[in-house]
């Protein structure tokens, strides 16, 4: 690749809307440019990067066993009506009418698509035993579109579906997918884990997610210190810890004019927030519900959506939570709510706590449970914290940042049960398929792997990733000599198939030099004054900055191994 005929327009002011390194750098290098919000054009480079993803993700599924097909982006609305996702996917399902006035929407997943596939096509046990995957761009109108590639609305993602006779064998499958999923991310050269994840209805550890560690992920990780335990935030589960066995004191009723969030109530009182526990109402599918936690706890909504079985939860308004509990916001509290209550196992173990009054201006201190009011539903609803011992064997934990780029997921029966995807078993008995999903946001590990490896001059790509391996400076356009050497090593290169950017434009060194750091090609050949000099050519590797200086008969031998053991360590 010519630099000269390509289009790389590199930037050297940061785009004011990004905020992130990948968006930054994606930007500044030429890699992509913003169409409208959350959709992006991917230029030469950035089209590479993503090829090379594709191509390991590829290689890694047939390895598995599992087969390529390609599905439309368009879908009709009927098939999501079957499994009632139309009107559950809410806003993030683009919408819209063809000309003869048919309901369609553009894929954001395919399972519908898949399992009508499969309920038309496959029959028998014989025929089952099927995993198949693509490779295309997704459609989700995400509410908040951001940081790049990272949050598109359009984005590339790989997505396989599992068609299995029998739990057995779709956890076999599961498993095929784990392992592979782990040799995707390791050849890619990330630093990654796979997590447990929310599973919803399904229960059981057959949901991992694939996490590169980053400071800018959105997700946290939580890993034990001490045994294999990982686990997304939203998953873990926290010990409850032993009954207080303190006697009970008197309930008093206090004044507390004005004091309405927890830091002033304490204050206030002169307690700790972790004597006081919190009233917050939440709408789990529009009905509101009151959870209790202690003063300085979160609660953790996908807990409490799968406790209470809700497709959807958000944490009620202030006006709303007026509506329900005729209590003004602050001085909310279990005794006499008018509410569904939900207590958290770690409240449950409390004795003589402070709540809201109830009342405006009051609260009520030395409460408990089962004497001043009904705690019957006690479940684990708050997010751990990093305090929090691990919930498999009680060693410390830490608390990391990650970025999901893949997903694995057993489904179940649950689609090919609404779908009515049948098939014969041995006994000629009608059976539903038992199905997995997985999926590996392609262009978002394009952005993940430059969120893990870049410094402030640019991208620092691993090579697996790199759009190309190798960029070579003809520091001499308009010398005869060093024109010659440089073209030659572009064609010798090339001929050892090695991925080679020559930059052939007619600009002073040190431009060249900037903008080979920033887009982050792991290694910079530079053919200058030192070859009519000395004979000698620069090899510089951008990880590390480090330098040798070699004939250009030597060069792209030396390349050849420096590649080769940069794809070894990822392996
Ligand atoms: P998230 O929690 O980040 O919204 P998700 O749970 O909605 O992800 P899945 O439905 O499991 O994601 O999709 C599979 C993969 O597609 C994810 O693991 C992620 O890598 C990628 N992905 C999902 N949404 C986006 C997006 N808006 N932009 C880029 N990649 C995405
Ligand atoms: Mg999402």
């Amino acid at each position: 690749m010519r630099y000269s005929q390509s289009l790389i327009p590199t930037l050297k002011e940061t785009p004011a809307e990004a905020v992130v390194a990948s968006h930054r750098l994606l930007l500044r290098g030429g890699y992509i440019r913003k169409l409208t919000a959350g959709i992006y054009s991917y230029l030469p480079l950035g089209l590479a990067a993503v090829r090379k993803v594709e191509q390991i993700v590829r290689e890694e599924m047939n390895r598995a066993g599992a087969q390529e097909l390609l599905l439309p982006m368009v879908q009709p609305a009927d098939l999501w009506h079957e499994t009632g996702r139309y009107q559950k996917y809410g806003p993030e399902l683009l919408r819209f009418r063809d000309r003869h006035d048919r309901e369609s929407c553009l894929g954001p997943t395919h399972e519908e698509v898949i399992t009508d596939l499969a309920r038309r096509e496959i029959r028998s046990y014989r025929d089952m035993g099927k995993n198949l995957y693509q490779i295309q761009t997704k459609f989700r109108d995400e509410i908040r579109p951001r940081f790049g590639l990272m949050r598109g609305r359009e984005f590339i993602m790989k997505d396989a579906y599992s068609f299995d006779v029998d739990d057995e064998q779709s956890e076999n499958c599961y498993q095929l997918m784990f392992d592979a999923y782990k040799r995707i991310f390791t050849r890619c050269g990330l630093d990654f884990r796979p997590v447990e994840a929310d599973s919803g209805t399904i229960g059981g550890s057959f949901s991992h997610e694939f996490m590169v560690l980053a400071d800018t992920g959105e997700d946290t990780l939580v890993i034990c210190s001490s045994c294999k335990y990982a686990a997304n935030m939203e998953k873990a589960a926290v010990k409850a810890p032993a009954a207080d066995d303190a006697p009970l004191l008197d309930l008093e009723k206090v004044e507390t004019p004005g004091k309405r969030k927890v830091a002033a109530v304490c204050d206030f009182l002169d307690i700790d927030p972790s004597e006081l526990v919190k009233t917050l109402v939440f709408l789990a599918d529009g009905e509101p519900v009151a959870v209790l936690v202690r003063g300085d706890r979160e609660v953790e909504e996908v807990k409490l959506k799968n406790q209470i079985g809700a497709v959807e939860v958000e944490m009620a308004d202030d006006k709303q939570v007026y509506d329900a509990t005729g209590v003004p916001t602050g001085y909310l509290g279990p005794v006499g709510i008018k509410v569904k209550l939900l207590v958290d196992s770690e409240v449950a173990a409390m004795k003589n706590f402070t709540v809201g009054g109830n009342e405006k201006n009051y609260h009520m201190k030395n409460v408990n449970i089962g004497r001043d009011f009904e705690g019957t539903t006690v479940a684990d609803l708050r997010q751990i914290t990093k305090d929090d011992p691990c919930p498999e064997c009680g060693a410390p934990i830490t608390l990391r940042e990650g970025i999901e780029v893949g997903h694995i997921f057993k489904l179940g029966t649950g689609y090919s049960e609404a779908m009515e995807a049948y098939y014969k078993d041995r006994d000629g008995e009608e059976k539903p398929m038992v199905m997995g999903c997985y999926g590996i946001g392609v262009s978002r590990v394009v952005a993940a792997a430059i969120e893990q490896n870049h410094d402030e001059n640019g991208i620092i790509f691993p090579m697996p990733l790199a759009p190309v391996q190798v960029i070579l400076l003809n520091l001499g356009i308009n010398d005869a000599e060093i024109s010659k050497v440089a073209e030659s090593l572009y064609a010798e290169l090339q001929e050892k198939g090695v991925e080679v950017l020559l930059d052939d434009r007619d600009e002073r060194p040190g431009f060249k030099f900037k903008d080979a750091d920033l887009l982050g090609i792991p290694l910079r050949v530079t053919v200058g004054k030192r070859l009519t000099k000395d004979g000698v050519v620069e090899l510089r590797q951008r990880k590390d900055g480090s330098t040798e200086e070699l004939t250009p008969e030597q060069l792209s031998d030396r390349v050849l191994a420096l590649i080769d053991s940069a794809m070894k360590a990822a392996q």
